[in-house]
């Protein structure tokens, strides 16, 4: 009965600042979204109290009727928004959910050739330092020098030489649209499994403003919370069912536990949402909010990796103001719009530093912007650079100007009142 704020007032407090800052600042982290009070409210349930080992109806533990509910509509969902056959909700990140499918479909020591940290990539896609690079034989390909898009070449070349049991596609800062049915001629050549990490762009091919990679992939794997706009977690889907029994034995018991009900019904709920006809409005607003920004930065001489965008995000290569990454990040976070500094293809700077920043547009999206709104972003953005370039140790000024103009458009599109 004790409420969280009398209970434990040290959190309360925290989660009080956390709402505040999410409401006075842009949000322009391109994985990050701001999900509805309806999926606040299932995750914030008492589904989060209950054990359900298993699957809907075959569960290791009484008393699953209820959660049973949840699991299988978040499931029948799923299959509907992507039309395809099969899914499991249970995944408790993106990382598991890719951790699940190599699991299943792999052995230690196999190989495995997925896109380089460095080119766009994702650590679980065979990084160094990750499991995936760790247990595997992890080849990476990357992308080309004039124009970043993927080497489709190279693809080729490193499948042919190394013959590896698993090609992965997607990233978490690769702008463009992937060509799905190339990598899978490329894996059917050399015998390979396809998978397809849509992560990213989950939401922009459940609103039809991406590809869905669901007809050339045998396995899709995905978070919930980017542009899918549900609770943090993972997803698996396919439209085999071989590989389906698979990989529900290798997500329980292979990898985990009880699955967390609570957010499963948080899922549930996102998924309802992103199949209702609202959704492909937001979906087509994310790409017009982002191609919009893109032109701005790019006018107000920044330069946009690839030189555009297809999809919610864009990486900046901000070397034409001489900034690095670090610094821009630090400075648009002072001016009230968050992002992260991010390597592009190539970058001469170290991971730490960088000479990029990756923006996205799903989270403003969320909360109104449209393409009037992302100008003005954007030209916000070319002001705080601009004065970092003329300033370099302290910007204050133009921070404390675009902060003003930030504060204003966060009080017209307010959320969570
Ligand atoms: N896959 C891709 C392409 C991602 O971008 C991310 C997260 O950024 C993940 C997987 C991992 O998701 P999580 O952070 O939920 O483990």
């Amino acid at each position: 009965r004790t409420p969280l704020s009398d209970r434990d007032p040290e959190i309360f407090g925290a989660i009080a600042k956390e709402l505040k800052r999410q409401q006075d600042q842009i949000e322009l982290i391109a994985s990050e979204n701001i999900v509805s009070r309806a999926v606040l409210e299932a995750q914030g349930s008492v589904m989060t109290n209950k054990y359900a080992e298993g699957y809907p109806g075959k569960r290791y533990y009484g008393g699953c009727e209820f959660v049973d509910i949840a699991e299988q509509l978040a499931i029948d969902r799923a299959c509907k928004i992507f039309g395809c056959s099969y899914a499991n909700v249970q995944p408790s990140s993106g990382s598991q959910a890719n951790q699940g499918v190599f699991m299943a479909l792999l052995q230690p020591g196999d190989t495995i050739l997925g896109m380089s940290l460095a080119a766009g990539g994702h650590l679980t896609h065979g990084a160094a330092p990750n499991q995936s690079g760790k247990w595997f034989k992890a080849i990476q390909y990357g992308v080309r020098q004039q124009d970043s898009q993927i080497d489709f070449g190279e693809v080729e070349d490193l499948a042919r030489t190394h013959k590896p049991k698993l090609i992965i596609a997607g990233g978490s800062a690769y702008p463009r649209v992937i060509d799905f049915a190339r990598f899978r001629k490329i894996a059917d050549e050399v015998g390979a499994f396809f998978m397809v990490d849509m992560a990213h762009f989950a939401g922009l091919v459940a609103g039809g403003v991406y590809p869905s990679p669901l007809p050339h992939a045998h396995v899709v794997t995905t978070t919930t919370h980017k542009t899918l706009r549900g609770p943090r977690g993972g997803m698996i889907l396919s439209n085999d069912a071989d590989i389906g029994k698979k990989i529900n034995s290798a997500i329980f018991p292979g990898i985990q536990g009880g699955p967390l009900m609570h957010v499963i019904a948080g899922k549930a709920v996102a998924f309802g949402e992103a199949l209702r006809p609202e959704f492909k409005d937001y979906a087509k607003q994310v790409l017009d909010n982002a191609r919009a920004l893109a032109d701005v930065l790019l006018r107000r001489g920044l330069d946009i990796v690839s030189g555009g965008t297809d999809s919610h995000l864009m990486l900046v290569d901000l070397r034409p103001k001489k900034l690095t990454g670090k610094a821009a990040e630090a400075s648009l976070e002072r001016a009230g719009m968050t992002c992260n500094k991010n390597g592009i293809p190539f970058d001469p700077e170290k991971p730490t530093i960088t000479s990029g920043v990756r923006l996205g547009t799903p989270a403003a999206t969320t909360r109104g912007f449209g393409v009037a709104e992302f100008k003005q972003v954007g030209e916000l953005i070319g002001d705080v650079l601009d004065g970092l370039a003329a300033h370099p140790d302290d910007n204050s000024a133009a921070e404390a100007k675009a902060r003003a103009q930030v504060a204003e458009l966060c009080k017209r599109f307010p959320i969570y009142q």
